[in-house]
């Protein structure tokens, strides 16, 4: 593997950058801010199907290429983004991917998974596999990668190391400019480099974390990357208690938010990350955390293909039909 020294290799551009700020009125005021107080960081409009982990593959990627890599393998669960970000990364640049997921797959439930196939990816799957033992059998894969002569580079769960979180500090300076007054960010954590890079970026005080319960440790870690970043990360902001059932079960008020979204703005959040995000900043109005007047920034992390492999997205279908009339024929 190639060391973690900052700054050595240079980023390949996998999208357009900044990404857009835009203000989300009719949300603020149902979320109890006022009109001119909520911004949205709009990270789901990046290429590759969108969405934070290309912040991260253009540092990984840039690494990976300068050690002569010819496939890319990373691991994930089965409606994984940054594994689907991973595959089309590796189309854009000439390179083949290997995904390891873990977790059962259902092909009723499409969603990234569909175009982990469209972009040519091989899968592994490790059904019954998570963390260590998943890290296992990404070690046993590249193994066999290197002894059909091709030359692996293992991109870390979520793209969470300190090279990958370093695509966030970028995110933190477009912060800087677009929302110089920003009082909080808020974004959801999963395996922690955006968050780390944020707060490596603006400092531990303005950036808020809401943890999804992808990992168990998902402060500690957010705190070792920042660290690893060369901030002092001081007591970064998490909070826990949006997670629910588990990661990727969705919760009520992570449903009730993705509907006010969408209803508001026409935004529209995933129930695994960004659903569970907008809940937590909810909760955090309403236990006066954040307050009307201070300006708000929340980062759009993407999640879109996630929906449709997601069993919600089957509730919503029924619920459409459900709630639908009947067209009257108009006759000849
Ligand atoms: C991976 C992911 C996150 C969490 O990012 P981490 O850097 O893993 O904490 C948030 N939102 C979406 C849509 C993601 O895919």
């Amino acid at each position: 593997m190639v060391s973690t020294v900052m700054g050595t290799t240079a980023p390949i551009a996998l999208s357009s950058w900044p990404t857009p700020l835009e203000p989300a009125p009719r949300l603020a005021v149902g979320l109890g801010l006022r009109e001119d107080d909520l911004w949205i960081k709009r990270d789901d409009l990046t290429d590759l199907g969108g969405g934070n982990k290309v912040r991260k593959l253009e540092h990984l990627i840039g690494e990976a290429v300068a050690a002569g890599a010819t496939v890319l393998v990373t691991s994930g669960g089965v409606q994984s983004n940054h594994a689907r970000c991973t595959a089309a990364a590796a189309a854009r640049c000439g390179l083949k991917a290997t995904l390891v997921l873990g977790g059962t797959p259902i092909t009723g439930r499409p969603g990234n998974l569909a175009l982990d196939e469209l972009l040519g990816a091989e899968l592994v799957l490790a059904r019954t596999a998570s963390g260590a033992a998943l890290d296992h059998i990404v070690e046993q894969v590249a193994d066999r990668l290197r002894a059909r002569g091709e030359v692996p580079a293992v991109l870390p769960f979520g793209g969470s190391s300190p090279v990958g979180a370093r695509g966030y500090l970028a995110c933190a300076a477009e912060l800087r400019e677009q929302a110089p007054d920003a009082a909080h960010v808020v974004v959801a954590v999963g395996s922690g480099g955006t968050m780390a890079g944020l707060v490596a970026g603006l400092g531990p005080e303005r950036v808020v974390g809401i943890d999804v319960g992808a990992v168990p440790d998902a402060a500690e870690r957010v705190a070792a990357l920042a660290a690893a970043l060369d901030a002092s990360p001081g007591r970064v902001r998490v909070h826990h208690d949006r997670v629910g059932a588990g990661y990727g079960m969705l919760t009520r008020a992570a449903a009730q938010a993705m509907r006010m979204a969408a209803r508001t703005e026409g935004l529209i959040l995933d129930p695994v990350y960004t659903g569970k995000a907008l809940a937590g900043l909810a909760a955090a109005i309403d236990e006066g955390a954040v307050h009307p007047g201070e300006r708000t920034v929340f980062v759009h992390t993407g999640g879109l293909p996630g929906l449709f492999g997601h069993p919600f997205a089957a509730e919503l279908a029924a619920a459409a039909i459900g709630g639908a009339s009947e067209g009257t024929p108009t006759g000849k």
